[in-house]
C-alpha cells in the first residue's frame, strides 16, 4: 500500500491504477519464480540429482547484485506492463516501475 501511495504521488496517476499496475508487476514477477522453482523440481524428480537445494544454497552465498533470477523476474513483471492491443497502463506508471526495478 505504501508503495502504491508513493507511486500515485510521484506519477500523478490514481491510487487504484497504481495499485493495479503494481499488482500486475508483482504477479508476473512471482509467477516467474513459481515457474523457475517448478522447473528445478521437475529436473530433480526426473534427473534423480538434487538441483533445487544446491541452487538455493549457491544463491544465498552470493551478493544481491548476482541474483540473476530476480532480474529476470523483474523483466517478466515489467513485460506485463508493456502496452498491448487490449490494454495499456499509463506511461508514468510504467516509467515508475522501470525506475524501481532498475532493469
Ligand atoms: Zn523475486
Amino acid at each position: 500500500m505504501a508503495l502504491a501511495t508513493d507511486m500515485s504521488s510521484s506519477t500523478g496517476e490514481s491510487f487504484v491504477d497504481c495499485l493495479d499496475g503494481l499488482a500486475a508487476f508483482l504477479y508476473m514477477h512471482e509467477l516467474y519464480h513459481y515457474r523457475f522453482d517448478a522447473h528445478c523440481l521437475q529436473m530433480e524428480a526426473t534427473g534423480g540429482l538434487p538441483v533445487y537445494g544446491p541452487y538455493r544454497r549457491l544463491v544465498a552465498n552470493r551478493p544481491i547484485s548476482e541474483w540473476h533470477e530476480e532480474s529476470i523476474g523483474n523483466f517478466y513483471g515489467l513485460e506485463a506492463l508493456r502496452p498491448n492491443p487490449r490494454f495499456s497502463y499509463p506511461q508514468p506508471i510504467c516509467d515508475y516501475l522501470w525506475d524501481l526495478a532498475g532493469c
